[in-house]
């Protein structure tokens, strides 16, 4: 693992950061005094460096940095806002390589799916800056005795919590809009993988973001992350992760009535009828379960297969999974990489014997691939004959494992596709445009591609049902979120005011 591009991601996080990586608290690198977590290189099992896990003395600093900018962020003028987030766009951009080398070094993601995502944050943050100015705007409802107005306002200091996966990139996701909105941002990256989102505030600071409008502390999810979400000062937690850590949020930030944004996991169907472009088909299902190495929230991680072209399309499948090239991440030609962590691989290959044990089939993969590399390596796998109530089929795995699952018809295909507890995304493959429309409607999830894959257009709403998350990212979707709608009611002096204790 020897590729000249892992070099350069080493020397990106420069050597003291490297050591041990703390915090950037109100525009200042803070060394941090809390327990150092190893940060693990997944490709190779090395240990990179470590981050610090945030005392409650250095979280509280943070969280008061942020209450105090708030007030000078939130009064900003939205055009200012938008020149400001247009050159963290600008600079995201420019260090794009840089940006992709490091989230391939911490995360294990591979370059060739890596080299755009830095650019897709920088698209995020230039989304937003161009609605900071209308930010605000609101609606006139007018009735015979009133004028109502409404107006936004940010709704203060938000903290922002995001996985390990594609941590830069999701982290654009949610920060953009908060600071597009006026809020400030305590950010509390993955520990697994923490490295793009010490580059994002750098940049950000770097851009002319002003000192505690955007923070970025370290830590563990069950210390830092909770002390984070149950602390006073903070107005609401946008959070990307599990749904297991998406109840324990709303639990510790019940008691100070904390506004929620939940983006969790998925166990997402892609159904292909017997009509469809099965080639197309194909292609997108190998992508959209393989690539990030599985560990992708919308991954179609159940493909439904209507019977009569099941094992024709299934060996087809099989075929590709098989010939998937594992590997080094930095190298191009690598298809998937590593797993994150040891403990991730150690989850993922544990569905070997559960999947074996129900009884699926396993058709490609299914072992640990020490022959790829030192690291955290997994077949690319495949389970067919799978049942809809096989924990394999239940679970989300979030990893470069498929199951194949036969369908009679169109209500056997929905009723397959809807018996998990998730609902995030859905895939349909058909060239029966009425079929397409009453499959769309009656899937349970928030957002469905039909003859596509995971195709994001911004100003659309991104988000889940059931277990997979509470409300909607994207557009305006994300400023509902990030602000406070006021209603002002106007009198025209003309309607009457019941007349009491005359
Ligand atoms: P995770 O829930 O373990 O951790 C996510 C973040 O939450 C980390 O920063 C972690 O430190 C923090 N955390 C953990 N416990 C916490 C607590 N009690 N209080 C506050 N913070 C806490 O998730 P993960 O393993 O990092 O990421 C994988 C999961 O993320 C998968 O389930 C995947 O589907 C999901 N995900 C969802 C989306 C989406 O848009 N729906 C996108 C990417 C990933």
């Amino acid at each position: 693992m020897a590729h000249p591009r892992r070099s350069n991601a080493l020397n990106t996080i420069s050597a003291h950061q490297r050591d041990t990586l703390g915090h950037l608290i109100n525009g200042k690198s803070v060394a941090g005094e809390g327990e150092k977590v190893d940060v693990f290189e997944p490709a190779t099992g090395e240990v990179l460096g470590q981050v610090r896990d945030a005392t409650r003395a250095e979280l509280n600093s943070a969280v008061a940095a942020a209450k105090n900018a708030f007030p000078g962020w939130a009064a900003t003028p939205g055009d200012k806002r938008k020149k400001i987030l247009h050159k963290v766009a600008d600079l995201i951009e420019s260090r794009a390589e840089q940006i992709a080398e490091v989230e391939c070094l911490d995360a294990g993601q591979c370059w060739r799916f890596m080299s755009k995502a830095a650019l897709r944050g920088a698209e995020n943050f230039r989304f937003f800056a161009d609605r900071a100015p209308s930010a605000s705007d609101g609606q006139a409802l007018p009735s015979s005795d009133h004028l109502n107005f409404t107006t936004r306002a940010p709704i203060g200091p938000v903290a922002v919590i995001t996985p390990w996966n594609t941590p830069f990139m999701l982290s654009t996701w949610k920060i953009a809009p908060a600071l597009a909105a006026g809020c400030t941002v305590v950010h509390k990256p993955a520990e697994w993988s923490p490295y793009s989102a010490r580059l994002l505030a750098e940049i950000a600071h770097e851009a002319g973001l002003p000192a505690g409008v955007l923070n970025s502390v370290n830590g563990l999810g069950e210390t830092t992350g909770k002390a984070l979400t149950e602390h006073p000062d903070i107005k609401a937690v946008a959070f990307v992760g599990e749904s297991k850590t998406g109840s324990a949020i709303m639990r510790q930030g019940s008691e100070t009535l904390k506004r929620v944004h939940f983006e969790l996991g998925g166990k997402n169907p892609v159904i292909v009828f017997d009509d469809a472009d099965l080639d197309r088909a194909l292609d997108a299902v190998i992508f959209m379960i393989y690539s990030l190495n599985g560990q992708r929230c919308t991954s179609s991680s159940r493909l439904l297969i209507q019977r009569s072209i099941y094992d024709a399309f299934l060996a087809k499948a099989i075929a590709r999974v098989q010939k998937l090239k594992v590997g080094d991440p930095f190298d191009p030609a690598t298809e998937v990489g590593p797993l994150i962590h040891p403990r991730h691989l150690q989850k993922v290959a544990s569905y070997e014997l559960v999947a074996s044990r129900d009884g699926a089939r396993v058709a490609a993969g299914g072992r640990l691939m020490p022959e790829a590399g030192k690291g955290y390596f997994y077949q690319p796998t495949l389970y067919a004959d799978v049942e809809p109530s096989m924990r394999i089929a239940q679970e989300e795995v979030f990893g470069p494992v498929l199951a194949a699952i036969p369908f009679t018809d169109e209500a056997d295909a929905i009723r397959k596709a809807n018996d998990v507890p998730y609902g995030l995304a859905g895939y349909l493959w058909t060239n029966d445009l009425g079929r397409s429309l009453r499959v769309s409607q009656a899937l349970e999830a928030g957002m469905i591609w039909v003859n596509s894959e995971n195709v994001r257009h911004l100003p659309t709403p991104f988000g889940g049902v059931k277990a997979s998350g509470i409300g909607r990212d994207g557009g305006d979707w994300s400023f509902e979120f990030f602000m406070e709608t006021k209603n002002v009611a106007l009198a025209y002096g003309s309607h009457s005011i019941q007349r009491m204790g005359l």
